[in-house]
């Protein structure tokens, strides 16, 4: 019998953390990206965790997805780790919300509100238990609450590792691999032409963030709806004999997460601008503006980084997995702001539907027959 094999388009972290899966089940994998592997959204994330504070209204389909996704993380470290000696920077940090200007306070308490009325487990904290967690919190802080369960992961080491055990497990990676078309007859893909070249195939995943939603060869009504949603950055250094900041940390304008190694991540805008990848004054100046209103102390510290990377966002916000109308593509795409937390489950629930033909229970409401 012939081995099955599955052509990827796209290196982030769903391609990859697929690709792992299913070269673990003896399948061959040939992975495609256009450019560095995994230098998309992967690497521009902030790798936020954070299925319990990140909820919101009109979400109710995505929130268990996510919750589920986000339980696997401990797991899903552990055995990337072990199988490829790469630490991941999985931190069970926490993460705080608060609201640094009395006009927040209303949004906090809302939000705290929602999250409760969803038995989502989260503590109102007082100012000076506040205090007590987050010593450098700007005194006008007065209230905020506590996730327990939202941690962090160091999403570029996570790229990293990924693309070391897809190596281990025999996963054949081509960088700098632009797939530019897609050839189809009887509505099966039979070629995708890569850097010019024509290539057979048997079965197409298509993972390529932003990008999937225009991938030429595929007709309007093939295309996953997915476009690019920008989001600024910047990181800090702290200094580690005396950290800024222990927990991930939300305002109702922005979030900062603490790396292991001292960066502050400082996320992020949130713009519909195509694929413009301008940093621009005001984004960074609504960052450092922002972060400045809960932290004062960050004025002191080094500036070492700024960046910006886009969202694959789709109509709905959610996910859009598994079949599409083309007989052999199948999609992993439309994670929006969530494509980090939900590596594990989305990695196990494709790799089942590729390798079982089955899309589990968890992922069925995703497929993208919801926008016909
Ligand atoms: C500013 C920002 C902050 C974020 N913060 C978080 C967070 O804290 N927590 C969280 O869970 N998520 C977060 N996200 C979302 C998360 O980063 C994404 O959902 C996730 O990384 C998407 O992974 P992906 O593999 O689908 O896409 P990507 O990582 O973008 O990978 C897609 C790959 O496809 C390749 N590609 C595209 N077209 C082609 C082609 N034609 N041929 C070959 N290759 C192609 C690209 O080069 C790219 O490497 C954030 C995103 C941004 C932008």
């Amino acid at each position: 019998m012939t081995q099955k094999t599955i052509h990827i388009i796209g290196g982030g972290v769903a391609g990859l953390a697929i690709a792992w899966r299913l070269a673990q089940k003896n399948i061959r994998v040939v992975l495609f990206d256009k450019s560095e592997i995994g230098r998309g959204a992967s690497w521009a994330a902030a790798g936020m965790l954070a299925a319990v504070i990140e909820a919101e209204p009109g979400e109710d389909v995505l929130i268990p997805f996510v919750l589920q996704s986000q339980t696997m993380w401990p797991n899903f470290a552990a055995e990337l780790q072990h199988y490829t000696g790469c630490d991941v920077g999985y931190r069970e940090t926490g993460t705080l919300f608060i609201a640094p200007e009395r006009d927040d306070e209303g949004q906090l308490k809302q939000r705290y509100d929602f999250l409760k009325a969803r038995n989502l487990p989260v503590e109102w904290l007082d100012r000076a238990t506040l205090r007590k967690r987050e010593p450098f919190l700007s005194p006008r802080v007065t209230y905020g609450f506590y996730s327990g369960q939202d941690h962090q992961v160091d999403n570029r080491a996570l790229v990293d590792a990924l693309h070391a055990a897809c190596k281990k497990a025999g996963v054949e990676l081509h960088a700098h691999a632009d797939v530019q078309d897609i050839k189809i007859s009887n509505d099966r893909i039979t070629h995708l032409i890569v850097n010019g070249e024509s290539i057979a195939v048997d079965d197409v995943l298509l993972a390529a963030g932003a990008w999937s939603g225009a991938i030429n060869g595929l007709l309007q009504n093939v295309l996953p709806p997915v476009f690019p949603i920008k989001g600024q950055l910047l990181a800090l250094q702290m200094d580690m004999r005396l950290p800024l900041l222990k927990h991930v940390m939300w305002t109702p304008q922005v979030y900062l997460v603490p790396r292991g190694d001292g960066r502050l991540i400082v996320g992020a805008t949130v713009e519909d601008k195509g694929f413009d990848s301008t940093l621009t004054a005001g984004g960074i100046l609504h960052l450092l503006r922002e972060t400045w209103e809960a932290l004062p102390g960050i004025e002191e510290l080094p500036l070492i980084e700024s960046w910006a990377g886009f969202r694959p966002t789709s109509r709905d916000d959610a996910p859009i997995l598994g079949p599409s109308s083309i007989k052999n593509l199948s999609f992993a795409t439309g994670q929006h702001r969530h494509g980090i937390l939900m590596t594990p489950l989305l990695a196990a629930t494709i790799c089942e539907y590729i390798s079982e033909g089955t899309l589990p229970q968890i992922a069925a409401p995703f497929t993208v027959a919801r926008f016909k």
